[in-house]
């Protein structure tokens, strides 16, 4: 049976939400309606109104019943189901109307139930339905209780004198009283009667919304806060498997950086050197993206945390320099460096951080240029011990649509994918360079034409820790350039030791330092390390973090408790990216920190700058 054809399909969908609500109420509902029901029996048994009980006993039961059998059916059929909902309405109601012509003298219980119903659903529409068959019923039951002599106690009210002398034959004769019975029960009881069913109807409904809305509101809370906490139980526990994961595939990276680099150092052959190359740059990408998802990772769990420190803003600028410098040469393209000479030469801030934002920036630019230029320009204002950096990184390049212009930060979104298909690169790493900004209080601009070039600028707020001017960079560059090969010295004086239980790791870090003739002592355990260190010392040790039985930290805190080592710098030798953060490691008790895979420049800098002075000899390249 089609009562009502819904052109609005979200009503269904506005039902099926609805209907856990409906099923969980339907009970007290039905609770309340029995209880008024049992109210208005006592009271009429009380001899409020004086008729034949078995009129009343007539009435209460079979209500009962039909009462009790509408609930049951309500809890087995689906109450998201519209058509069964309105089929079961229609019947009610139609079932009660003749019943109550029978049987009942509250017309009010007719359409309680039905109009509980509409109320659950919070269908205004059904609301209108179920006041329209209330009237028509309320009509009906009177009239034709009055017409069959079959009811109604409740016409006493239009009575005078006892009841008692208007009933014939155990019914309530009206006409005994009315000259015009007909119109006097449409006056004074069918449309009062009417008139309080409505607006009865209308103050539970809204009594009934604002109790289904609120519960409705904590239930949707409760759900949201269940949600959260699952949210964050999977974020963590994807965490937790980024950081094992980046453990370990960066091991085996390590041996392939390292035993690559010892391929680069030893062969004399062309090719080989060339085949070399290749797995230097591809094995160095895979790092890179390696790190971008963990950034990325870290960033999200929000476990990001910048590490405040003094730096210098040339070393900053030369090693961008020198990082972008050859991927620009290989490209043809011109670097240009226009940096302000009196920028202040040293600040406070976390310079690992600006430097991966910067260099993000400018191998993109590099990376999406063709033909032209690549070219980083540096401003500054300083107030006080306060300078506001004004950097622009600016390519010539292929540009971006302005469509594309908005996702540009979207993790893992990368445009134009045919046509870069030959570009490397994850598309997390302007994500990463926004986020990072964002940490430090700064927001990336962007401005592109698409075919002509783009240009990204960023303003960084810095404590000034020396304010002298910073002078020509480029000059700078060249001196630090010609210095900074720091590879060029030899150590054959000095004694290293380094435990990892990776043979291969270890293989990888000595040969790494082979060329530098210092004396390498390895040890494939803390246990290991703990008894060398009992008989002999050294200049320096490094030690991995991710070891069976005894790992870094406890041969560490072994270390130190056993006064052992006798005061040489203890380096921390991890592939733990996630939980390698240098402070960490530093607050264990590590003099520094050196990343797996080891990248030959860097450990070369960090032994130089830990060994004595009178055992590293600079200049000497073996
Ligand atoms: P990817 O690793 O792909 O370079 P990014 O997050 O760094 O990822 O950049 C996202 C996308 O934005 C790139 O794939 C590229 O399409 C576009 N893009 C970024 N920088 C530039 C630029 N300087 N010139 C043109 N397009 C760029």
């Amino acid at each position: 049976m089609k009562l009502f054809t819904s052109k609005n399909d979200d009503i269904s969908v506005y039902l099926e939400d609805r209907e856990y609500i409906a099923n969980t109420y339907v009970l007290r509902c039905f609770s309340v309606t029995m209880i008024i029901y049992f109210i208005t029996f006592l009271l009429n048994i009380l001899g409020i109104f004086v008729v034949e009980q078995s009129l009343m006993w007539r009435g209460f039961i079979p209500s009962l019943l039909i009462y009790l059998a509408v609930f049951l059916a309500s809890k087995k059929i689906s109450l998201s189901n519209e058509k069964t909902k309105y089929f079961i309405l229609f019947n009610v109601i139609v079932v009660f109307t003749i019943l109550g012509v029978y049987i009942t003298y509250h017309v009010v219980l007719v359409s309680l139930l039905p109009f509980l119903y509409a109320t659950l659903y919070s269908s205004k529409r059904v609301m209108r339905y179920v006041y329209v068959l209330t009237v028509i019923s309320t009509v009906i039951i009177v009239y034709g209780g009055y017409a069959f002599g079959l009811c109604d106690a409740n016409m006493a009210l239009l009575t005078t004198g006892r009841l008692a002398d208007h009933v014939v034959d155990g019914h309530f004769a009206l006409s005994e009283v009315n000259s015009n019975p007909y119109f006097t029960l449409g006056l004074f009881y069918v449309v009062p009667r009417c008139l309080i069913y409505v607006a009865f109807m209308t103050i539970c409904n809204s009594i009934f919304r604002i109790v289904s809305g609120s519960l409705e509101k904590a239930k949707l809370t409760a759900e949201l806060e269940k949600a959260k906490i699952e949210a964050e139980n999977a974020n963590n526990a994807k965490s937790q498997f980024l950081a094992r994961m980046s453990h370990e595939i960066r091991t085996p990276i390590n041996a392939i950086i390292g035993m690559n680099e010892m391929i680069r150092r030893e062969s004399s052959e062309k090719m080989i050197q060339e085949y070399a190359y290749d797995v230097k740059t591809s094995s160095e990408l895979l790092l890179n993206i390696i790190n971008e998802i963990l950034d990325s990772s870290k960033i999200e769990s929000g476990k990001m945390e910048l590490v405040m420190d003094n730096y210098e803003l040339g070393s900053l600028l030369n090693d961008l320099y020198n990082m972008t410098d050859f991927k620009a040469k290989e490209k043809k393209l011109k670097l240009i460096f226009d940096v302000e000479p009196t920028l202040p030469k040293a600040c406070f801030g976390d310079d690992k951080r600006i430097r991966q934002v910067l260099l993000n920036l400018l191998s993109n630019a590099v990376k999406y240029t063709n033909e032209g230029s690549v070219m980083l320009k540096v401003a500054s204002k300083v107030e006080g011990d306060t300078a506001w950096f004004y950097y622009t990184v600016k390519d010539t390049g292929i540009g971006i649509k302005q469509e594309d212009m908005g996702k540009i930060y979207d993790a893992f979104q990368r445009f134009e994918v045919e046509r870069n298909k030959h570009v490397e690169g994850t598309g997390l790493g302007m994500n990463i360079a926004r986020q990072l900004l964002q940490l430090m209080g700064s927001e990336l601009q962007m401005q592109s034409e698409y075919g002509k070039g783009s240009e990204f600028s960023f303003v960084l707020e810095q404590k000034v820790v020396d304010a002298s001017p910073l002078g020509d960079f480029r000059k700078r560059v060249l001196e630090e350039n010609k210095g900074a090969a720091r590879n060029d010295y030899i150590a054959p004086k000095a004694k290293v030791l380094v435990v990892d239980d990776s043979i291969i790791n270890l293989k990888v870090f000595t040969n790494l330092l082979k060329r530098t003739k210092i004396q390498i002592c390895e040890a494939e355990s803390g246990r290991e390390c703990l008894n060398i260190l009992k008989q002999q010392n050294f200049d320096m040790v490094f030690i991995d973090h991710m070891m069976p039985e005894m790992d870094g930290i406890e041969t560490l805190h072994e270390i130190r408790a056993n006064n052992l080592g006798n005061g040489a710098p203890i380096i921390m030798l991890t592939a733990n990216a996630i939980l390698g953060d240098k402070e960490k490691y530093i607050s264990e008790g590590f003099d520094d920190f050196l990343s797996k895979p080891i990248i030959p420049d860097e450990l070369d800098k960090m032994i130089v700058q830990y060994l004595p002075e009178d055992k590293v000899i600079i200049g000497v390249n073996e």
